[in-house]
C-alpha cells in the first residue's frame, strides 16, 4: 500500500471541476495533510492546487500510471475539514466550480511569510561577555554594539536598525559578523496594519433593560450546543454595537471564536475603534483596502490563534478559527453581502452554513430585516430578539413626505422644497447639521439633444452617460468609459443640448448657490477616490466643520453624529424606478438607514423626504418607522406573484460581444429547459424569458437572460446543471459566456 492523494488544481480550464489523484513520494509523506498547497504534474506544466483528501492504495488500483506529488508549498494547511466541508457545500448550493470556492476561502494574493535579518549574539550570552574582554578598548563602537546585544539578546533589529539606534555605521556591525561574534538570523514578521493606531479602551456599558434581554437571549444559545440563528431587529440608535460587544465578552469567557461582518464601506477605523477598544490585541482585521501581504499576516494571526476576534468584510466569514462560537452579521440586510464573481454566496446563508458545520450561533443585525430574514422568524426558523427603543428613550425622528409635483405647480422649480430651505436655514442660524441624501453622483444624471431626443449613451453599456462638471466629461457609472461632452448633436447636429437628472455634484452646487455663507462637502466615490479621503470627511464633519454634507448610500451607513439634526432626501423615488422585485424593500430600506442619521444626540431630529410618488407603500411605511407595516404588504405581493421568500430564484446570463450568437445559445437553452420541465411535469417550477436582460449590454457584452423560478430548488438546480450540459454537447458556440446565479439579488 502506498500513500495517494486528491488534489484540486488550480488551472482556468472549466471542465476539469473534480479532484486528480496523486501518488505521494515517500519523503513527502510527512508533510501531506488536507488543505496544504502542493505543486503537481498536470499536462505538460506543472501547477499549484489544494490537497482535499488521502487515500492508501496500490499502483495495481489504478487504471493509469499515478504521477507523484512535486512538492508541498506550504508548513501550514490553508483550509481544515470544516472550511472544506463548506467550500463544497458552496459549489452545490450555487452551482460553482469547487476550485472558485477554495479560492474564496484561502488568502487571495500574496502568501509569502514575510522574513527580516536581524543581527544576534552568534554565541551564548556568557561566551560573548568572554569575547567582549578581548576587543580593544580603542574599538569603543564595536564595544558598545557588541554589549548592547549581550544585554538585549532578545531584540530584533536589522543592521540599519541597529546602526542608527547606536548612531553608527553598518559597516561596523558587518565588522562584529565577519569575527564570529555577531550573526544574522532570519526572523518571521507580522505586518500589523493597525499598530500606529492607539485605541481608546472602552468598558462595558450598563445595558438597557431591552439589551439585556438581548444578551441573554444569545448568551443563552451560546450555551447550548447546536446551532442556531438569531435575528436581532433593532431600530437606529438602540445599541445593537453594544449588545455584539458584550456577547462577544461571553464567547471569549467560553474560549471560543467570534467572526464580525460588517458591511466594507462601514469598516471605518471608527468601527474598527469599537471592536479594538473594548478587546484590543485579540482582534484582527480583515478588509480590501489592506495589501496582500497586510491580509495574509492578519490571516496567519487568526489562524495561529493569536487573535479570538475578527472584524471583517463579506469574505471574513472563511476565517480560519478552529474554535468558532459567534458569526455577527451587522447589517444584515446589506446587498453588498452577496458576492458578484463565482461562487456567487451570500455571506448570511454561508455564516448559518459554517455556524451549523461549527456548532455556533449565527447573530443577524439589522433595523430593517430582509425579507428572506424575517420570514425565517416567523417559519420558526430563526429566533426573532427585538430593541424597540433607541438608547435614553430618544424619539425616532418625525419624518416630513413633500410631493415634488405639488412643488412644481406652486412655482418652485428648484430641486430643494419651501420646507427643506426653511429648515436648512434653521440649522444653520442654531449651528446645528444636515445631511443631504441622494443615490446618483455625478452633476447631471443624462444629457439629450433636445431637437432629436438622441440621449447620449456609453458605446460599450446599454446605460446613459453620467455629466460630470469636475472634470468637464461625460462618464459611463459601469464601465468608467469617459468621453468629451459635445458641443452639437452627434446624431442632428443641433446645438441644442441639454442636461437633465439631478447627481451629488448638481446638489452639491444648488446647495452652495441657495446658502452661500454655509460650509457645504460633497462625499461619494469620487470624492472619496484617494486614500484617507473618506476619513477626513468625516473627521470635518464630526468636528462641525461642514454644516451641511451631500453624499449618496455612503453617508447613510453607520455613522454617529450627535449634532445631525436634519436629513434631506432630494428624492426618494430613485430606487423605485428600478426593475427588480426588490425595488420597494430597497426604498423601505434605504430612507429608515438615512433617517437614522438624525436625532441620535440630545436635539430631536427631523427628516425631510421629496417624492416624486409619496403616496408609495415603501415611502408612507418608513414616514411612519413601521417596518411591520412594511412587511406584511410586501410579504402579501411575494406570494401573490411567487418571489422570494416563497421562491428561489436561477439566473443563467447568456453573454457575447455578438448579440445574434447570444439569442441564439438562449433560444437553444430555453428550448432544453423547457423540455425538461416538460417530462418532469414540473408545474411548480417556472421559465422565464429568454429576454434582453435589464442591463442588457456591459463592457460591449450583449446580454440575454432566463429565469427559473420555483419552490424546490434543489430540483431546479439539477435541471439547470443537466440543461447546461446539454447546452454544452449541442452547442458549436462554446465560447458564449453562461453565468449562472443562485438567489440573485437584482435582476
Ligand atoms: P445601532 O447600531 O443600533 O444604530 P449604536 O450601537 O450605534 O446603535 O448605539 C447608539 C449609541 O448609543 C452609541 O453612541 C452607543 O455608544 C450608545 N449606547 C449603546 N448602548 C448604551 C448603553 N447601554 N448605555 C448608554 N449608551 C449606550
Ligand atoms: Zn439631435
Ligand atoms: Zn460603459
Amino acid at each position: 500500500m502506498s500513500k495517494y492523494v486528491e488534489v484540486m488544481v488550480d488551472v482556468p480550464v472549466d471542465q476539469v471541476d473534480r479532484p486528480f489523484t496523486y501518488k505521494v513520494p515517500e519523503r513527502l509523506e510527512s508533510q501531506i495533510k488536507v488543505g496544504k498547497k502542493v505543486v503537481v504534474p498536470f499536462g505538460r506544466q506543472r501547477v499549484a492546487g489544494y490537497i482535499i483528501g488521502e487515500l492508501e492504495a496500490d499502483e495495481e488500483d489504478f487504471k493509469f500510471a499515478i504521477k507523484p506529488i512535486n512538492k508541498v508549498l506550504t508548513e501550514f494547511t490553508f483550509f481544515d475539514e470544516e472550511l472544506l466541508e463548506l467550500a463544497k457545500w458552496m459549489s452545490e448550493y450555487y452551482q460553482s466550480y469547487l476550485i472558485s470556492s477554495l479560492k474564496a476561502i484561502v488568502p487571495s494574493g500574496q502568501t509569502k511569510i514575510k522574513t527580516k535579518q536581524v543581527v544576534k549574539l552568534a554565541q551564548s550570552v556568557a561566551e560573548s561577555e568572554k569575547l567582549l574582554e578581548q576587543i580593544s578598548d580603542r574599538a569603543y563602537k564595536q564595544q558598545e554594539v557588541f554589549s548592547f546585544l549581550i544585554d538585549n539578546p532578545n531584540c530584533n533589529l536589522s543592521n540599519t536598525e541597529l546602526a542608527d539606534r547606536l548612531e553608527t555605521t553598518s559597516g561596523l556591525i558587518r565588522t562584529l559578523i565577519n569575527k564570529g561574534y555577531l550573526q544574522y538570523i532570519e526572523k518571521e514578521v507580522k505586518r500589523n496594519p493597525h499598530s500606529h493606531h492607539n485605541f481608546k479602551a472602552t468598558q462595558p456599558l450598563a445595558p438597557t433593560s431591552e439589551q439585556q434581554v438581548a444578551i441573554e437571549e444569545i448568551s443563552a444559545a451560546l450555551e447550548q450546543q447546536e446551532s442556531s440563528t438569531i435575528l436581532l431587529k433593532g431600530v437606529t440608535g438602540s445599541g445593537k454595537t453594544e449588545v455584539y460587544l458584550q456577547v462577544i465578552a461571553k464567547a471569549l469567557e467560553a474560549g471560543k471564536d467570534t467572526i464580525v461582518l460588517v458591511p466594507e464601506i462601514s469598516l471605518t477605523p471608527q468601527t474598527i475603534a469599537r471592536f479594538k477598544g473594548r478587546f484590543g490585541d485579540q482582534v484582527a482585521v480583515l478588509h480590501s483596502q489592506l495589501s496582500a501581504g497586510e491580509r495574509f499576516d492578519e490571516w496567519r494571526r487568526i489562524k495561529f490563534a493569536d487573535v479570538k476576534i475578527v472584524v471583517g468584510a463579506r469574505s471574513a466569514v472563511f476565517a480560519p478559527f478552529n474554535n468558532l462560537g459567534l458569526i455577527i452579521i451587522d447589517e444584515e440586510h446589506e446587498t453588498s453581502y452577496k458576492q458578484e464573481d463565482h461562487p456567487k454566496y451570500h455571506a448570511r446563508e454561508v455564516a448559518v452554513k459554517r455556524a451549523e458545520l461549527a456548532g455556533a450561533v449565527t447573530v443577524l443585525g439589522t433595523a430593517t430585516p430582509s425579507l428572506e430574514a424575517y420570514h425565517r422568524t416567523e417559519t420558526g426558523e430563526y429566533k426573532l430578539v427585538e430593541l424597540k427603543k433607541r438608547i435614553d428613550d430618544r424619539p425616532l425622528p418625525k419624518v416630513e413626505l413633500i410631493d415634488m409635483r405639488e412643488e412644481l405647480k406652486a412655482g418652485n422649480k428648484t430641486m430643494f422644497s419651501q420646507l427643506l430651505q426653511k429648515e436648512i436655514i434653521d440649522r444653520l442660524e442654531k449651528g446645528e447639521q444636515t445631511m443631504i441624501f441622494l443615490n446618483r453622483r455625478g452633476f447631471s444624471t443624462f444629457v439629450q439633444c433636445r431637437e432629436c431626443g438622441h440621449v447620449m449613451k456609453c458605446n460599450d453599456c446599454d446605460v446613459s452617460l453620467t455629466y460630470h462638471a469636475t472634470p468637464n466629461i461625460l462618464q459611463c457609472h459601469y464601465c468608467d468609459h469617459q468621453e468629451q461632452v459635445p458641443n452639437i448633436c452627434p446624431n442632428c447636429e443641433s446645438i441644442y443640448i441639454k442636461y437633465f437628472g439631478v447627481g451629488t455634484q448638481k446638489v452639491e452646487e444648488g446647495l452652495k448657490e441657495f446658502f452661500p455663507e454655509a460650509k457645504v462637502a460633497r462625499m461619494d466615490v469620487d470624492t472619496t477616490r484617494r486614500k484617507g479621503e473618506y476619513e477626513r470627511i468625516l473627521s470635518a464633519f464630526k468636528a462641525g466643520k461642514i454644516d451641511i454634507l451631500v453624499g449618496t448610500q455612503m453617508i447613510a451607513k453607520g455613522h454617529d453624529f450627535s449634532n445631525v439634526t436634519l436629513v434631506g432626501v432630494i428624492t426618494a423615488d430613485t430606487a423605485l424606478n428600478l426593475p427588480d422585485f426588490r425595488a420597494g424593500e430597497r426604498t423601505f430600506q434605504l430612507l429608515t438607514q438615512v433617517a437614522g442619521r438624525t436625532g441620535r444626540g440630545d436635539k430631536p431630529g427631523e427628516v425631510i423626504i421629496q417624492s416624486y410618488t409619496p403616496e408609495h407603500y415603501s415611502i408612507q411605511f418608513s414616514k411612519m418607522h413601521d417596518y411591520n407595516g412594511f412587511y406584511n404588504f410586501e410579504i402579501e405581493t411575494r406570494k401573490f406573484a411567487s418571489y422570494p421568500p416563497f421562491t428561489h430564484i436561477i439566473s443563467i446570463v447568456v453573454s457575447d460581444e455578438r448579440e445574434d450568437k447570444v439569442i441564439e445559445v438562449s433560444n437553444l437553452l430555453s428550448d432544453i429547459i423547457r423540455e425538461k420541465l416538460h417530462k418532469l411535469d414540473e408545474e411548480g417550477i417556472m421559465l422565464l424569458g429568454p429576454v434582453q436582460a435589464p442591463l442588457s449590454k456591459v463592457r460591449g457584452q450583449h446580454r440575454w437572460q432566463l429565469l427559473l423560478k420555483g419552490g424546490d430548488l434543489d430540483t431546479m438546480r439539477s435541471i439547470n446543471q443537466e440543461s447546461l450540459m446539454k447546452l454544452n454537447e449541442l452547442s458549436t458556440l462554446k465560447t458564449i459566456k453562461v453565468s449562472v446565479d443562485v438567489d440573485p439579488l437584482g435582476m
